[in-house]
C-alpha cells in the first residue's frame, strides 16, 4: 500500500487540490498566489516524472524531475516574498536561481560524469532545506504582528518540518548512506522520506491559503473600520471608539471632548466644480486634520461632509485652540482640484463630556453648537462657555 509510487501519486493529487483552492483566491489579486499556483504545477510534473523513474531516461526521471521539484520550493519562497512585498534587488534577486543552476550542474555531474546517487541526494536535500528555512524565516520576520499568529506560524511549522526532514536525510547520506539510494526502491528510508513529503508540501500549501485568507480578512476589517474616501474612521468604528473612550474616561477621570465639524457650503462645491472635486476636498480636509491630531485621538467621518473628533485634553481651552488652529489651516490651505485650487472653510461645535451623559447626548450638544456656528456666519468654532466638569 505504501509503495513509493502510490505516495508520489497521492502527493501529486494533493497538489492538484492545492491549485484548485489557490485559483479561488486569484480574483482577489493577492500577491504571491500566482507563483504558488505555478509551484504546484511544477510539483505535479516533477512527482509524475519521479513516479516514472524506472521507465524514463535518466535525464527525465532524475535531472528534470529533481530540477522541477527544486523550482517548486523556490517558487513557494518567491511567492512569500511577493506576498509580504519584500523586494530584493541586484544579484540577491537571483541568488535562489543561481543555487538552482548549481543543483542542476551537481545532479548532471553525479548522474553522467561520476554517477553517485548518494551525493545527488545530499545536494538536493541541502537545497530543499535551505529553501524551507528561507520560507520559515521570511514568514516569521515579515508576518504582520497585529494579526493572529496561528495564521502565519502554520507555514513556519510546515517549512521547518521540511527543513528538518531534508537536513536529517542529507546528514544520513553523508554519514552512513543506506544500501538503496534510488527513490522508487521500497526501503524504510525512502518510505519515511516520501511520507514526510506527503505531509510537508500539502501542509505548506494549506498554510499559504490560511495566510491569503488572513490577508482577505485584514482587507475587510480595514474596509469596515476606515472610510475609504478619506481614510478617517468609519461612522461605526468612530462611535465604537467613542463609547470605549467615555467608559475609560469614567474609570480614570480623564476629560473627554468632542468636536463635530462640517464643511461649509459643500453642496455648492459639488454644484460648481463637480462631485470629483467635492471628493478631493473631503480627502484634503481629512488629511489636514489627521496630520495635526495625536495618535490617541479618534477622528472619523460620520456622514457626507461631517466629521467628528474625540480627544482627551486638560481643559476645554486646549481643545478649542486645537480646532481653531485646524480652522485657520484649512482656511489658508486650498485644495487642488482638477482645473485649479479651491478655497473652503468649515464650522465646528465643541462639547465637553460631563462624566455621566450618554454619547448621543454629548454629540447632540456639540451638534447644537455647530448649528449655532453655521447660523452665526460659518467658518467659526463654537464651544460652551465653561468646561462641563469645572
Ligand atoms: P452648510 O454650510 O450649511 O453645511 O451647507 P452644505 O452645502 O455644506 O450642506 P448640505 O447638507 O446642504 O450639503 C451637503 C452636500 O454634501 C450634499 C451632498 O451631495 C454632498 N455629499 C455628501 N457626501 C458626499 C461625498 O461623499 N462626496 C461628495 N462630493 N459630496 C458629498
Ligand atoms: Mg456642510
Ligand atoms: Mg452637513
Amino acid at each position: 500500500m505504501f509503495s513509493p509510487v502510490s505516495i508520489l501519486v497521492v502527493t501529486a493529487l494533493s497538489s492538484i487540490l492545492s491549485i484548485l483552492v489557490l485559483i479561488s483566491l486569484r480574483s482577489h489579486a493577492i500577491a504571491g498566489v500566482p507563483r504558488w499556483i505555478w509551484a504546484n504545477v511544477l510539483a505535479i510534473a516533477s512527482l509524475v516524472l519521479f513516479a516514472l523513474q524506472n521507465v524514463a531516461p535518466a535525464w527525465l526521471g532524475i535531472v528534470v524531475a529533481n530540477q522541477l521539484l527544486a523550482a517548486t520550493i523556490l517558487l513557494v519562497y518567491e511567492g512569500c516574498n511577493d506576498f509580504f512585498d519584500v523586494r530584493t534587488s541586484g544579484t540577491r534577486r537571483w541568488t535562489g536561481w543561481m543555487m538552482w543552476l548549481g543543483v542542476l550542474a551537481g545532479i548532471a555531474y553525479f548522474t553522467y560524469v561520476v554517477p553517485d546517487a548518494h551525493v545527488r541526494v545530499v545536494i538536493v536535500s541541502a537545497f530543499h532545506a535551505a529553501c524551507d528555512l528561507a520560507i520559515a524565516g521570511r514568514v516569521l520576520l515579515a508576518r504582520p504582528k497585529e494579526r493572529p499568529r496561528y495564521n502565519y506560524l502554520f507555514v513556519v511549522g510546515a517549512a521547518a518540518l521540511g527543513a528538518l526532514g531534508h537536513t536529517i536525510r542529507g546528514a544520513i547520506y553523508v554519514v552512513k548512506p543506506p544500501a538503496q539510494a534510488a527513490l522508487l526502491q521500497p526501503g524504510p528510508m525512502q518510505i519515511t522520506f516520501l511520507a514526510l513529503g506527503i505531509l510537508v508540501l500539502p501542509s505548506l500549501c494549506i498554510g499559504l491559503v490560511i495566510m491569503a485568507h488572513d490577508r482577505l480578512a485584514q482587507r475587510l476589517e480595514r474596509l469596515a473600520r476606515f472610510d475609504d474616501l478619506t481614510g478617517a474612521l468609519s461612522r461605526k468604528a468612530l462611535l465604537a471608539a467613542a463609547a470605549e473612550r467615555l467608559a475609560r474616561a469614567a474609570q480614570d477621570g480623564r476629560r473627554e471632548y468632542v468636536a463635530v465639524v462640517d464643511v461649509d457650503h459643500f453642496k455648492s462645491v459639488n454644484d460648481r466644480y463637480g462631485h470629483a472635486a467635492g471628493d478631493e476636498v473631503l480627502r484634503h480636509f481629512a488629511s489636514i486634520v489627521r496630520a495635526r491630531i495625536r495618535e490617541d485621538d479618534a477622528f472619523g467621518r460620520i456622514g457626507g461632509e461631517e466629521f467628528c473628533l474625540f480627544c482627551t485634553a486638560g481643559c476645554l481651552d486646549d481643545v478649542t485652540a486645537l480646532v481653531e488652529r485646524l480652522r485657520k489651516t484649512v482656511e489658508a490651505t486650498p485644495s487642488s482640484v482638477p482645473g485649479g485650487v479651491l478655497h473652503y472653510t468649515f464650522s465646528a461645535g465643541i462639547a465637553a463630556w460631563d462624566g455621566r451623559e450618554s454619547l448621543a447626548s454629548l454629540m447632540a450638544r456639540a451638534d447644537g453648537l455647530l448649528y449655532a456656528a453655521k447660523v452665526a456666519g460659518r467658518n467659526r468654532v463654537k464651544a460652551p462657555a465653561a468646561d462641563a466638569l469645572s
